[in-house]
């Protein structure tokens, strides 16, 4: 699992500008896409020596009862309880507030390892700047600077290096894709997740020693393996899986970021909703491959499917690679040519691409169109070869590839895609340039 560092303080003590820098990364996937519904306060981050989840806990009010802000003290709540590390940030320019000293009993009561950072160091002497916080009781306080990007890799590597490593995937003994089963409340995932699986087709379960863990669930269908990586509180009752947790966010991140296959539930009978985009722009945004299940497919009208699709097209668009499926979980049609789309977009993020292959279709993509000069400099590509799995991610070489618009980006993406027949997965381009 990767860690999940959340971000707790009171209000405009840095926290949305510390989660900006840790979640920063070069990937134009997720600026390309105008419109896409990204959710400020869950991110990857990649910037440290290992990927982890940042939460941003927003403006903590843990007294809060009703409403959206209520809604918002659940999810923080719920996040400092299942965060692996709580970055706990003041503002040192302020100085110690009564607000930092509720919070902080607060952290301490959650009983999570908590790193004290205070912020707006930048140009201050370290000491004095952080004397007063020692008070609080998490021991020395890191001084960072937010806004200038100081003291956040030292304390971000000191934060990552007090969790195991994970085994990497696939040194195990699962076997196949590891799919999970995303969306919100009720769109259907456990009578989906029960569709799948039915009983008879569990290899071996093991029920962890805490709800911490994710559970990974090895099963069989037409005699290929597959594991389900649990999600967002299903859980085994019996025979059957159930939600018996509220949502967590937390959760379905952790899940999509294990998974190599994603299945995004909706739920036919309603509009797609801001928590649904929210999902979708984060199994872009980890470069999952990605299977869309519109889900009761049974309880709908014709007026009803067309509305869906078109909300889809319109709220969704950004996920245009991904095959759709239109399925009952309940009624258990639509299961088989789900997989089959499972298979192949497990196949398309999985492929491996030669050099000589990849090169030639960057130069047939060069032949139909160059990219555009910029001032005095032609950008120049030169070769293209493979930098990653689980997205495909090519890295083309060349001189001057700074300039490269993101359209003509978008273009070679799109070339690659078709010649390749990439379904169901993103594609990533990087470019390097020799100068
Ligand atoms: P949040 O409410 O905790 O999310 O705080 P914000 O990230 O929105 O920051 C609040 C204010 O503090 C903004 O005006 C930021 O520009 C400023 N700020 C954030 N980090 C730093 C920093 O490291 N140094 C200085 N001087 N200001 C900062
Ligand atoms: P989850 O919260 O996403 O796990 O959703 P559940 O699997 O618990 O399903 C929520 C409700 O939707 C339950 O009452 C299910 O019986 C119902 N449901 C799930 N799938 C279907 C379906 O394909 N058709 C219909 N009509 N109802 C469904």
């Amino acid at each position: 699992m990767k860690p999940t560092l959340v971000l707790v303080g009171r209000p405009n003590v840095g926290k949305s500008t510390l989660f900006n820098r840790l979640t920063r990364t070069r990937d134009a996937l997720v600026a390309d896409m105008p419109g896409l519904t990204r959710d400020r306060h869950y991110g990857i981050g990649r910037g440290g020596s290992r990927p982890y989840l940042v939460v941003d806990t927003g403006g903590f009010e843990p007294l809060a009862k009703e409403g959206i802000v209520a809604e918002m003290a659940r999810q923080a709540e719920s996040a400092i309880a299942e965060g692996d590390a709580l970055l706990f940030i003041v503002d040192g320019r302020v100085g110690l507030t009564p607000h930092d000293k509720q919070i902080a009993d607060t952290l301490r009561r959650s009983g999570r390892p908590v790193f004290l950072a205070v912020n707006k160091g930048e140009g201050m002497n370290r000491d004095t700047f952080s004397a007063e916080f020692h008070e609080l009781g998490f021991g020395t306080p890191y001084v960072i600077s937010s806004a200038h990007g100081e003291g956040v890799r030292q304390l971000l590597d000191l934060v990552l290096e007090s969790f195991p490593k994970d085994a990497e995937p696939g040194d195990d003994d699962e076997a196949g894709p590891r799919v999970a089963i995303v969306g919100r409340p009720n769109v259907g995932k456990s009578t989906l997740i029960n569709a799948l699986l039915g009983e008879d087709r569990v290899i071996a379960f093991d029920m962890p020693g805490t709800t911490r863990d994710a559970i990974a669930v090895p099963f069989e269908r037409n005699g290929k393996a597959y594991t389900l990586i649990d999600t967002a509180g299903l859980r085994r009752r019996g025979k059957v899986f159930e939600a018996i947790e509220k949502f967590s966010v937390i959760k379905t991140l952790q899940a999509v970021e294990e998974a190599n296959v994603v299945v995004l539930v909706l739920d036919a009978s309603q509009d797609i909703s801001d928590q649904d985009a929210h999902i979708a722009g984060f199994v872009l945004e980890a470069g999952r491959a990605l299977v869309l299940a519109v889900n009761k497919w049974d309880s709908v009208d014709d007026y009803r499917r067309e509305r869906i699709k078109a909300e889809i097209a319109r709220k969704l668009y950004f996920l245009d690679f991904a095959r759709h499926h239109y399925i009952s979980a309940l009624e258990v049609v639509g299961i088989g040519p789900l997989l089959k789309s499972v298979d192949l977009a497990y196949a398309a993020a999985m492929i491996k691409l030669a050099t000589p292959k990849l090169t030639r279709a960057l130069q047939t993509a060069l032949t139909k169109q160059q990219p555009p000069r910029h001032g005095v400099y032609r950008p120049k590509m030169r070769y293209a070869h493979q930098g990653g799995q689980n997205p495909p991610v090519v890295v083309v070489h060349g001189n001057a590839l700074e300039h490269i618009p993101d359209s003509y980006r978008r273009y070679l993406e799109h070339h690659f895609v078709e010649t390749f027949k990439l379904q169901g997965t993103p594609l990533r381009i990087e470019f390097r340039s020799a100068h």
